[in-house]
């Protein structure tokens, strides 16, 4: 590539609205362009890094066996009203109508329209074991958008679906992933690690996030010292209803920083609209517990139609909250609404909102002495709750739940998600087939979601300097910065480079020619390393009258002469 056709979108300055490294680099080095909130426009460079991660992720699945497909990002509403989540979804699911006034949305993962694909193209085990993929757009609504592509609102996922009849051919189509998830975090060079993530109620080890290792991570990981015991601390979250744990795809929401917050953060994440009517307020912990009360009187607080409050009780919780009208739970802790002050200073405790407005999620919100976590669950009254491993206070040198070792804390960047789940879609939409006696079941399934375009930037996360990015060779826009001196007055720098140039290209090594006649070289330097270019070659009047042109490294400090004959079979 010719810089003189490409765009070199570089910028000197940090954008201020950018918190994260990767998010500042990408935006510096000309990868991403903010549209709007959540919403990026890739240009050439950051493209090319982004069909290198994705040409990764597709070798390693079709290796794995499984099928490409590409699935729309509209999806009727019927197909969601069938599995139950259209009303169980949250906010993060942008609802649309058509002209004709039919309901859509924007695909935030895509269980519903594969098990409808699936029901009508498979009916017999003979069929089974299938796996099909799609890298391809996804649109959540996120909360708070952030760290430019990292949590975006619309973003490329690889999302893949496998069908099975048996929970044993799940097991090891699940364990081919996991080792598919390894390999392609291995070639792009990553700090990773698998990590056990919230089963919900399906319990086992059937679910395994994998975390790059960061410290801009938005999860808790804890370790163990001894052993490969990995978890994420969100497990500490894993209340919720029997059967109705969130999906990979489906939405969790923000478990906020852990610092304190006012009421009013709470209220705004709560998303606590007075136009809209909040139908039942439940609430599960302890009585006379400070935080929940909190709580309570917070959700209280607003101008809320509250038809019904109940109690209930927890397996493993002494007592439910002894529940209170507003008044009297004001008059208990003398708070005048908006007055409480940080939330969060009780035991753990679960509150959960249900709304009348279907299109508003509902919330299971716990406080603990780090404030107030919040996570969306799919909701059903009459289902038991269960507790799966309970990490929510876990502290570092805590003996490990896996019996070896200590806890060690790192902050991890959830970067793939797989997930064992059974036969939640396909009972509920009907997808069966006919097993050997000629009896018909539910197909078993399992899902298995990699953010693609995340995964560029947590990659810049781990690999960069004051200077800029620092690529992996795998994922690298180009691996060579071609750099002339004096382009525009010297014929044998121009000859030279043009003849490098088209040698590199011929070996299929992707190049960088600064061709621009008259471009500064401190200019060139800067920028090429700002974009992360592994290996730089410049090429000057001195240097050739010896024959040689000058090479660096961008991970290494020293720079090393090179006849000019070498040059080539060097970067190949
Ligand atoms: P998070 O916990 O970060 O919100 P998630 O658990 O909601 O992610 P999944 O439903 O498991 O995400 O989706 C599969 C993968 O898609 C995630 O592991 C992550 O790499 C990526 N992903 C999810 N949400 C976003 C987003 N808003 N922006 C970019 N990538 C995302
Ligand atoms: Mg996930
Ligand atoms: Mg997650
Ligand atoms: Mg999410």
């Amino acid at each position: 590539m010719r810089a003189s056709r490409f765009l070199i979108a570089t910028l000197k300055e940090t954008p201020s609205d950018a918190v994260v490294v990767s998010h500042q680099l990408m935006l510096r080095a000309g990868m991403t362009r903010k549209l709007a909130s959540g919403l990026y426009n890739w240009l050439p460079l950051g493209l090319r890094v982004l069909r290198k991660v994705e040409a990764i992720v597709r070798e390693e699945m079709d290796a794995a066996g499984a099928q490409e497909v590409l699935m729309p990002v509209v999806q009727p509403a019927e197909l969601w009203q069938e599995s139950g989540r259209w009303e169980q979804y949250g906010g993060e699911l942008l609802r649309v109508k058509d002209r004709h006034t039919n309901d859509f949305c924007l695909g935030p993962t895509h269980e519903e329209v594969i098990t409808d694909i699936i029901r009508s193209e498979i009916n017999s085990y003979k069929q089974l074991p299938a796996n099909f993929y799609q890298i391809q757009t996804k649109f959540r609504d996120e909360t708070r958008p952030r760290f430019g592509v990292m949590r975006a609102r619309e973003f490329l996922m690889k999302d893949a679906y496998s069908f099975h009849a048996s929970f044993d051919s799940l097991q090891s189509t699940y364990d081919e992933m996991h080792q598919a998830y390894c390999n392609i975090f291995d070639r792009i060079g990553l700090d990773y690690r698998p990590v056990l993530a919230d089963t919900g109620s399906i319990g086992g080890s059937a679910s395994h996030e994998f975390h790059v290792l960061a410290a801009s991570g938005e999860d808790d990981i804890a370790f163990s010292s001894e052993s490969d015991y990995a978890a994420n601390v969100e497990l500490a979250e894993a209340l919720a209803p029997v059967g109705e744990r969130p999906a990979a795809g489906a939405a969790m929401a923000e478990v906020d920083t852990p610092d304190q917050r006012t009421i009013d953060e709470v209220a705004a994440f709560l998303q606590l609209d007075p136009s809209q009517t909040v139908k039942t307020l439940v609430v599960m912990g302890e009585a006379n517990d400070e935080g929940e009360q909190k709580l309570v009187a917070l959700i209280l607080r607003g101008d809320h139609e509250l038809n019904e409050i109940k109690a209930e009780k927890l397996p493993g919780v002494a007592s439910p909250l002894a529940f209170a009208p507003e008044a009297r739970i004001q008059a208990e802790f003398g708070a005048a609404p908006g007055s409480l002050g940080p939330v969060g200073v009780s035991e753990a405790i679960e509150v959960i909102v249900d709304r009348s407005a279907a299109v508003l999620a509902d919330f299971c919100c716990g406080a603990n002495k780090d404030g107030v976590h919040l996570t969306n669950v799919n909701w059903e009254r009459d289902i038991a709750l269960g507790r799966i491993e309970d990490l929510r206070n876990v502290q570092v040198n805590d003996p490990s739940p896996c019996g070896n070792g200590v806890i060690d804390i790192k902050r991890g960047i959830e970067v793939g998600h797989i997930f064992q789940l059974g036969t939640k879609y396909s009972e509920a939409m009907n997808a069966t087939i006919l097993d050997e006696n000629g009896k018909q079941k539910p197909m078993v399934m399992g899902c298995y979601g990699i953010g693609v375009s995340r995964i560029v930037a947590a990659a810049i996360e781990q690999n960069h300097d004051d200077k800029g990015i620092i690529w992996p060779a795998a994922i690298a826009p180009f691996q060579v910065a071609l750099i002339p001196i004096n382009l525009h007055k010297s014929e044998a720098v121009a000859e030279n480079c043009e003849a490098l140039y088209a040698e590199l290209t011929a070996a299929g090594i992707d190049v960088i020619y600064m061709d621009e006649p008259k471009a500064r070289l401190g200019v060139m330097l800067a920028d090429t390393d700002l974009m992360g270019i592994p290996h730089r070659v410049v090429v000057g009047d001195r240097g050739l009258e010896g024959g040689t042109v000058e090479y660096k490294n961008r991970r290494e400090a020293d720079k090393q002469d090179v006849s000019v004959d070498d040059i080539v079979s060097l970067l190949r």
